[in-house]
């Protein structure tokens, strides 16, 4: 999200769920509730607003946990009444949910619609049907369709959020998905690698070893295509991974998987590594011994480092360079300077190189 926007994230735990996705820790029950109460809602939006006494942003209450429009009708409307009352005061501007594609149809949107939600995020992991049922989410593929479009049709903005590393995902698997994505034109999306949690049947499966998580180079590898993918589209991917709490962390609920405090920004890197590459992989046998500056807006140096530097390290090893050097320079973002002293000079653009790259995949 950007400075200008804040979020008042209200989680709706649910006190059980009748589903069955493997990644999940939910105990399994029949029908949904929740224990968030209107008062609840409204106590933690105060909190929130009294920090912001002259609010030039925009405020958006997000409720989070899943299932929001598979609980008991009479409990929504009373939690939504709360934000919709902030929301006809002018004091937040936008109201947004996420659920499930099988939670949605014209009577759950006509609701929606009635409390001013804004954004409808809706969680669909994958658009592959094998996946999907392997991972025993209890939808199919169509109704992912079924529901974006109904979602748009009406008006709402439509978030979609997908998992990479799923029970029989790979990374071709998660292309097409994310390819399937663009053409629904989505608003925002969230991609998080899967992760085994503590007392999940994934669990299970990683114990018996019919299930292996991707590692983070994977993870990394992967999501740096669809990011890349989601960019030259101008989509907004609002996260990657899981946010780390007391509980997300490897060796406490994260059993195995791809975890990273801050996988985006590996991700980011990522994506800087592959322009380069691409760029000077062309002029090997110029690099030995030599110096590569590398000019750039101050907004981008540490991605085009990278984490420890890593990409630095990378480019030395790989070009036998003397050393590299980035400098700030007051020019786009788009924008890299390359100079290999005493050789070659070359202005890439990452929107350019980007394009290239989709076209390839
Ligand atoms: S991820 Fe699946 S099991 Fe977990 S709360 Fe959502 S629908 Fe239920």
């Amino acid at each position: 999200m950007s400075k200008n926007h804040y979020i008042i994230p209200i989680f709706v735990p649910h006190l059980g769920c009748p589903h069955d996705c493997v990644f999940c820790n939910q105990r399994r029950i029949t029908g949904l509730s929740t224990d968030v109460t209107p008062n609840y809602v409204r106590k933690t939006i105060e909190e929130h607003l009294s920090t912001f006494p002259n609010r030039k942003i925009t405020i958006e209450v997000a409720f989070y946990g899943g299932s929001f429009t598979g609980i008991q009708n009479s409990i929504q409307k009373e939690l939504l009444a709360v934000p919709f009352e902030y929301k006809n005061k002018g004091k937040i501007d936008a109201i947004r949910l996420s659920t499930r594609p099988d939670y949605i149809d014209k009577e759950v949107l006509n609701l929606l619609n009635e409390y001013k939600v804004d954004t409808i995020e809706l969680g669909v992991q994958s658009l592959n049907d094998e996946v999907l049922n392997k991972s025993g989410r209890g939808h199919n593929v169509q109704q992912v369709y079924i529901a974006s479009k109904l979602i748009k049709e009406y008006g709402f903005n439509l978030g979609l959020q997908m998992m990479i590393g799923l029970v029989e995902d790979n990374r071709e698997r998660a292309i097409f998905t994310a390819k399937e994505f663009v053409k629904l034109e989505p608003y925002c999306v969230r991609i998080y690698p899967t992760l085994v949690i503590k007392d999940t049947y994934l669990e299970k499966m990683y114990n018996n070893n019919d299930y292996t998580p991707l590692s983070l180079e994977e993870a990394v590898d992967t999501a740096t295509i669809l990011l890349m993918l989601f960019e030259y589209y101008n989509i907004n991917v609002i996260r990657i991974g899981l946010q780390p709490t007391d509980n997300i962390r490897l060796g406490k609920d994260v059993i195995a998987g791809p975890f990273h405090p801050s996988i985006r920004q590996l991700v980011e890197s990522n994506i800087y590594r592959i322009i380069l590459k691409d760029y000077l992989d062309r002029y090997y046998e110029d690099m030995f011994n030599k110096t590569l500056i590398i000019e750039t807006n101050g907004k981008n140096i540490s991605n085009i480092a990278g984490q420890k530097s890593s990409n630095i390290d990378f480019m030395v090893d790989r070009y036998k360079l003397k050393n590299v050097k980035i400098y700030i320079k007051d020019i786009p973002r788009d924008i890299i300077e390359i100079t290999i002293v005493n050789s070659k000079k070359a202005t890439l653009s990452r929107k350019k190189a980007i394009e290239n790259y989709i076209k390839k995949i």
